[in-house]
This record gives C-alpha cells, structure tokens and sequence, in this order.
C-alpha cells in the first residue's frame, strides 16, 4: 500500500494479463454502449442534424505534438501505479470527445487553435473557446458515465453503482450550465470570465493540460465548492486551468466565472505568491482534480519516481468516474466532508517537483 493512499483516493491496482485483457475488453463494451445511448442527434454547437461527430481534441492539436515521442504522450497511469488504465496514448485519442460536426470543429475554434492567438493576454473569446472545449470534453463524459453505472446498476445488486449514476448526472447539469455561459462568452456577448493567471514562458514545458477543476478548499483550507451538497439544486463553479506547450515557448492561463465571490481568498492567496509557486499551484490542482493532463515521455522517470507526483494523481476523485456528492456509506456524509477538506487544502498537499519550471523545460 503506498504512501498516503486512504479512502479518497484511486487504488494503484496492478493486474496480470489476462485480467487486463478482460477488465479492457468489459470496459471498452461498456463505454462503447452508453456512448451509443447518450449520443446527440444534433450537433452541439451549430443545431445541425448529424449521425456521426467529429473526434475532437479538448487541447489544440499543436500542444500536444509539442510534447509527444513518436505519436504518443504519456496518461496519469504511470504516476498512479496502476496497469488497467493505458499510460501510452496516441495524439489521435488523448483527451477527444465526440459532441460537434466537423464545420463547427474546423470553424469555431480556428482562433483558438491558433498559436499567435496567445501572444498577449486572452480576450473574453478565446477564454469563452477554452471553456467551451472543456465543458463540453466533461459533458461527453459525465452524460457516458451517467449512462454507463446506470446500465451497471440494473446488471449488478450493487448500491454505488446506481448512486453514481446519479452522482453524474448531477455533473452533466453542470456541465450544461457552464457550456451555456461559456457559449455567450465565445461570441462575445458577455464579460463572462476572470483572467487571474496568464504567463507566456520562454520554454517548452514538460506537461500539457486544458481542464476545468471544481476545488473544495483553497490554499488553507476554507471551503469553495461543497461537492458534498446532494440537493440538485447546489451549484458548483468551476476553476479553468491550461498549460499549453508550443513548440518555443509555453503559455499558461487561468480564469473563473466573474460573478462569483467564492474564489476571492483563493484569488488573494495565488496574488501573493511568488511566479514560480503560483505555477506549481496550479500544477498540484491539475494533478489532483483532474485526469486531463498529459506528460512529455521525456519525463516518464520523473512522474514514475516522485512519491509526490503519484500522490496527487491518485487523489483524482473525477478518475473513478464517482462526483465526491456521493454519500459514502462507511465515512459519513460529513466525515468524508471534513477528510476532503484537510486533505484538498493545498498546503496539506505533498511536495512535488515543479514540472512547469525551466529545470524541467523539453529541449
Ligand atoms: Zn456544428
């Protein structure tokens, strides 16, 4: 059992074989029948009859080849110890959803996939694009999963299961919620979004990452979002973090909703660190939040090695595909509230290497 692994936590399950073989046969079935379920008529975007959707990247295309060793990057798999989850990904599937029509795909996002659109801090657009691309990479999840552990749920006697089910289907309405803000903010109807970090870097990092993460804490631990609130009607707002490698050089970028006064002292405390630190913040959050983060294969041996590294990426509650809104059974409702909110505060998190620093930079 390793270090600092407890109930919130992904279990670093290593499998033989055969078992892997049959665990990735059950899993790739299951997944490819609730994908057939929940699979729009329409595409999300421009209201267009379609059949079949474009695979869309949720991070430009360029981040990703900036990073990869022959066609591949590696997943959170390695970091995790764990063998049932793929650590070698091709470009072709790292991070792809299948919600919107070629056109919108080429269209829509053309500024965005665009390195020069990066120059200078982002307008209310692109951070509208960013986040339209994140909502709807989750969305395409949540709506799966939700589809996926109801299927499980009448198949199999187990309560999680079907608590699950509900637990995303609670996530897909958020989702939902974000997508529409985020739409009126790409096409520029609205000042939707706060910038709190932008930084061009003068070299290429290591990791790449477009996500939205839902914190529970800020840096000392007050809370920002109850994900242990069950009422549907709660509301969560999400934290957008990006680190987007491009061949020379490397940008970061950071934003929130600006109608929302939850994130003021998580605001003030990444104010007053130093540059550096302000990066490796986002970088813990990234690594503990979210499974949309992927690594150069250059640094295999770092995220392989550091105690720290696996540490974060095994808190990823979002991997077991379970929102923490679930009751959980055997810690209590409230317990598991408190353990979450010790253990998520950022200064209780392990000490990791900064991965965006120039120590690290590729080439
Ligand atoms: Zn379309």
């Amino acid at each position: 059992m390793p270090r600092n692994y407890n109930a919130l936590d992904i279990p670093p399950i290593l499998v033989g074989s055969e078992m892997r073989a049959k665990m990735g046969k059950f899993n790739s079935l299951e997944r490819r029948k609730a994908e057939q379920q929940v699979k729009p008529d329409h595409c999300l975007l421009c209201g267009e009859p379609q059949t079949s959707f474009c695979n869309s990247h949720t991070l430009p295309a360029f981040c990703l080849e900036s990073i990869a060793e022959n066609g591949h990057v590696l997943s959170t798999a390695d970091a995790i110890g764990t063998n049932i989850v793929e650590s070698s990904i091709g470009l072709n599937r790292a991070g792809t959803f299948r919600l919107v029509c070629r056109k919108c795909d080429n269209e829509f996002f053309k500024e965005y996939e665009s390195r020069s659109s990066y120059g200078r801090s982002p307008t209310q657009q692109i951070l509208g694009k960013i986040a339209v691309k994140c909502c709807l990479s989750e969305l395409a999840k949540s709506r799966r999963d939700s589809a996926m552990y109801g299927n499980l749920a009448e198949e199999y006697p187990v309560a999680r299961l079907s608590v699950t089910a509900n637990a995303r289907d609670l996530s897909a309405h958020d989702d939902e919620r974000n997508l529409r803000k985020a739409l009126l903010a790409a096409s520029g109807g609205n000042r939707t979004y706060k910038l709190f970090l932008f930084r061009r870097l003068e070299y290429v990092t290591p990791v790449a990452f477009q996500t939205m993460v839902t914190p529970i804490v800020d840096l000392e631990g007050k809370l920002i979002n109850n994900l242990f609130d069950p009422e549907p009607t709660a509301v969560v707002e999400p934290l957008f973090l990006c680190c987007f490698p491009m061949g020379d050089c490397s940008v970061v970028i950071s934003f929130r909703h600006r109608r929302t006064a939850r994130f003021d002292s998580f605001d003030r405390q990444i104010s007053s660190l130093a540059e550096e630190d302000k990066l490796l913040v986002l970088l813990k959050l990234v690594l503990a939040y979210s499974d949309e983060v992927f690594f150069a294969p250059a640094i295999g041996n770092v995220i392989r090695n550091e105690a720290g590294i696996g540490a974060l990426c095994r808190m990823n509650i979002d991997s077991l595909g379970v929102r923490p809104r679930t009751p959980n059974r055997q810690l209590g409702l409230l317990a598991i509230r408190e353990a979450a909110m010790s253990k998520y505060a950022l200064k209780a998190m392990p000490d990791i290497p900064n991965l965006l620093s120039p120590d690290y930079s590729l080439g």
